[in-house]
């Protein structure tokens, strides 16, 4: 919906960036009081802190983006090409019992990137994904 000239909606907006600036993010959201760390086969590699959006509160401007795909292809793991900083997965929702719902996607991003924010300084939530990839 347009607003008048001159006005502008209240929008609790975070921002992120990789090492080198080639990949910059905007999130719709206010920042996380939780991280996430899951212990799946390529998170306990990367070490990344997570937090995690709708694709409709995230947007990215990668100009060196670059994906790298597991399990079965269904989650791609977003790196920047030219500094290597992990910058965000997108997949269908991980449900309880290990499946995907694939009508729903979700957008992990690496709080790490966050400006004005200090993941490993917050509560950090633990994901068992270990036992499934
Ligand atoms: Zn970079």
């Amino acid at each position: 919906m347009a607003l008048p000239p001159g006005q502008h909606y209240e929008i609790a907006m975070i921002s992120g960036r990789c090492h080198c600036g080639k990949t910059t993010f905007r999130i719709n959201a206010e920042l996380p009081d939780r991280v996430t760390f899951c212990d799946c086969s390529i998170c306990h590699k990367r070490g990344t802190l997570r937090a995690y959006y709708s694709p409709e509160q995230f947007s990215v401007c990668a100009e060196e983006d670059r994906v790298y795909r597991f399990r079965a292809g269904v989650v791609a793991s977003h790196f920047c090409g030219v500094c290597g900083c992990a910058t965000y997965c997108g997949s269908p929702r991980f449900l309880p019992d290990g499946t995907l719902d694939q009508g729903t996607r979700i957008i992990a991003v690496n709080a790490r990137l966050f400006d004005d924010f200090v993941a490993h300084e917050a509560p950090v939530t633990l994901v068992a994904g270990k036992d499934r990839g």
